[in-house]
């Protein structure tokens, strides 16, 4: 069948089952049977779901099962002054994380029995480590839990138990790498070949990549996803951008005006990414606003891929880009200019009406 045909019989059961009991889509959804039906859907905003856990606490009304039918509670890290979201998951949805995880991303690089996976993350309610942890182990690697540790307990254990893969932030990899260093720890020369990163678009950034990918002797992979969506994409061997999961989500663009549309056959479309997820009824999100910027082409890419890729991944936030001397600009690319220096070890940026400031820590 068709991947269209697959993604609307599953977006019809799903919807159906949101009519019968989900009250926070029972308001904005009509019954659903065509393509056309989906297109005059409205979109969901982290605003309306932020304000709906709000008027309806703990955790609002977008949830299609009795609360006993929920298994796992997890939550955003409440960036950008918001308040953090509460996510609810049910065993099925639970499932489809960790099944994205171990078929797509795991797969992208080539983690399998065998391989040792350390995940250097702290292990609270954010749902990240737990469906990479969960993921990891369905791909049937071991799993290593590098929570309540110091950097240099987890380089000692990565080292010690000869991990194979690193799950972190790209930020935190390079915190490793440059404590590494202080340690006298040769980290190329350890049994890590891959790191696989989310939380921030650094591995898609080629001079933070190539610093990650330095550091360790390994190859580094990006992966993109939402607490409140799932998990999204995968970078891949061509290395120039992020596959969407287009089996697990319906994905569109909202351009400059508004207007949202689905990703064209040809060529590239730029905007807002918007998505719905396929695999998570208990606690859904219909055409929602991402807040991510991106580039996306279904051209065939190198390595075989169906699926269309957001080209050099998540580009920034809608609401991070500046305007320096009337040119856009997004913070990941002045952070591909500020990796090139290997002396500095953070930076951050600031923006003021007509100056444009990057502030350095150099390493010590
Ligand atoms: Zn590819």
């Amino acid at each position: 069948m068709a991947l269209q045909d697959t993604q609307l019989e599953r977006l019809r059961a799903g919807v159906d089952l949101l009519l019968r009991s989900n009250r926070f889509y029972q308001q904005r959804l009509e019954p659903l049977r065509t393509w056309e039906d989906f297109r005059r859907l409205p979109l969901t905003t982290k605003g309306e779901i932020t304000a709906d856990q709000q008027a309806r606490p703990p955790f609002g009304t977008n949830l299609s099962l009795p609360l006993d039918q929920y298994t796992r509670m997890h939550q955003t890290s409440g960036t950008s002054g918001t308040r953090p979201l509460r996510w609810l998951d049910t065993r099925d949805s639970w499932d489809w994380w960790v099944r994205i995880w171990a078929d797509h991303v795991y797969r992208a690089a080539g983690v399998a029995a065998g391989d040792r996976v350390f995940f250097a993350f702290s292990f609270g309610p954010f749902i990240g480590f737990w469906s990479a942890f969960g993921g990891a182990e369905r791909a049937g690697a071991t799993v290593i839990p590098g929570g309540a540790m110091t950097t240099e307990q987890r380089l000692r254990t990565m080292i010690e138990l000869k991990a194979t893969v690193l799950c972190s932030t790209p930020t935190y990899a390079i915190r490793l790498a440059e404590s590494a260093n202080a340690f006298g720890i040769d980290l190329a020369a350890s049994d890590i070949r891959a790191t696989i990163h989310a939380g921030e678009p650094g591995a898609s950034v080629p001079a933070t990549r190539d610093l990650i990918e330095r550091s360790f002797g390994a190859t580094a992979f990006d992966h993109t996803g939402m607490t409140e969506l799932g998990p999204t994409g995968v970078s891949c061997a061509a290395r120039d951008g992020v596959h969407l999961i287009e089996s697990e989500f319906i994905f569109e663009i909202r351009d400059e005006r508004g207007q949202v549309l689905s990703i064209p056959n040809a060529g590239t479309i730029s905007g807002e990414l918007v998505a719905t997820n396929l695999g998570r009824w208990g606690s859904p999100l219909i055409r929602y606003r991402t807040g991510d910027r991106v580039e996306v082409t279904r051209d065939p890419c190198s390595c075989g891929s169906p699926f269309p890729k957001m080209l050099g991944g998540i580009r920034g936030r809608v609401d991070d880009m500046f305007t320096v001397r009337g040119v856009n600009l997004y913070p990941s690319q002045v952070e591909d200019l500020v990796r090139r220096q290997p002396a500095i070890a953070e930076f951050c940026i600031e923006v003021r009406q007509w100056r444009l400031t990057v502030r350095s820590r150099v390493l010590s």
